[in-house]
């Protein structure tokens, strides 16, 4: 047992200023951070429960969007009657995720902050860059049948676990927070960041800074949506590709497309011009393998996960399918329709 100090914060501005410390970690459902404590990768001197701080409102916005507590539980969200009822992707992607204990206890600023479930990050007698920067990557050229096809680098290949983040990628979310700076807001897109040469960076937070909302904008995408997650097994695994699709229609043609991809990069992956080419167009296969084709350029395999590449592609086309004829994929009962 390595021994750290444990401080409950009474507020936000304290548990930022015990948070800016290099060596502490805040701790909110703990489903990931203890984890990782207890193999040794992370070895905190401090340790802030922000528990306590009271960020857990899930409300309404003027604007006609919602607002989720960071500290809201990822059950608590996705059985939100306002999410259930505007935001149906975020609720899907979030049952598709962890187990109903985890999500129980898992909260929403800790689903974007979880780390990656790469192996060698969590197995201390390997080199890892992100782990132990420049000691090296052990899945390139080692068991890399989980890893990114998508904005690696040759430092890391690791991917993002969480499926909540896709559809809050896919929906145009913004995080909201505060740090010794003051309140700033992050764009989804830019939340997260590739590993280039520094894979120890999982996301664009300074020193000290705490996620203390995520805002959704009114745009909900209540009508044509589907999550779909492909993965080992059929619960409590994590995705190897998964899909957040989302379309409005003007009359018969496509008025916005978001596809938002799991599983295969660093971040949820979306390309802009990939959506653009729906656009005004008539759903169809023809153009939802164009848009897939598009989203999947550049994807490269490392051996064990060439496979992602194809079944990505497919996977997009059955999403965009499922959102066009509003039957999205059950998270209850998940024969892929
Ligand atoms: Fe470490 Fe990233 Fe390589 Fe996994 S993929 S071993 S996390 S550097």
């Amino acid at each position: 047992m390595i021994p750290f100090d444990y401080v409950r914060a009474g507020s936000i501005d304290e548990a930022i200023a015990l948070g800016a410390e290099p060596e502490a970690r805040f701790l909110a459902g703990g489903t990931n951070i203890v984890d990782l404590m207890k193999e040794t990768v992370e070895r905190p001197a401090r340790i802030v429960d922000i528990g306590r701080l009271g960020l857990d409102a899930i409300e309404g916005r003027q604007d006609g969007g919602l607002r989720l507590g960071a500290l809201a539980a990822n059950a608590d969200t996705a059985y939100h009657p306002l999410v259930e009822r505007d935001y149906p992707l975020l609720t899907s992607a979030i049952l598709a995720g962890a187990s109903p204990q985890l999500r129980n206890a898992a909260t929403n600023g800790g689903n974007l902050n979880q780390r990656t479930r790469c192996y060698y990050f969590y197995d201390v007698a390997t080199p890892c860059n992100k782990r132990e920067p420049g000691t090296g990557c052990s899945a390139i050229g080692g068991v890399n049948r989980n890893h990114a096809i998508l904005g690696a680098s040759e430092a890391c290949i690791a991917t993002h676990p969480s499926d909540m983040c896709v559809a809050l990628a896919a929906l145009d979310a913004v995080v909201r927070v505060s740090g010794p700076n003051g309140e700033r807001e992050i764009a989804f897109a830019d939340y997260h960041r590739l590993p280039g040469d520094e894979p120890q960076k999982d996301n664009t937070l300074l020193p000290g800074e705490l996620v203390t909302a995520i805002d959704l904008p009114a745009q909900h995408f209540r009508e044509h949506y589907s999550y779909l997650k492909l993965r080992d097994r059929l619960s409590y695994a994590f995705a190897l590709v998964s899909v957040a699709a989302a379309l409005s229609f003007d009359g018969d043609r496509i008025a916005e497309a978001r596809v938002a991809l799991g599983g295969v990069a660093h971040k949820p992956w979306r390309k802009r011009d990939a959506e653009d080419i729906l656009i005004g167009t008539e759903a169809s296969q023809q153009q939802f393998a164009a848009c897939a084709d598009r989203l999947l350029e550049g994807a490269i395999g490392r051996g064990a996960n060439d496979f992602k590449i194809d079944l990505a592609k497919r996977a997009v086309v059955r999403a965009l399918t499922q959102a066009a004829a509003d039957t999205p994929q059950s998270q209850v009962d998940k024969k892929i329709a």
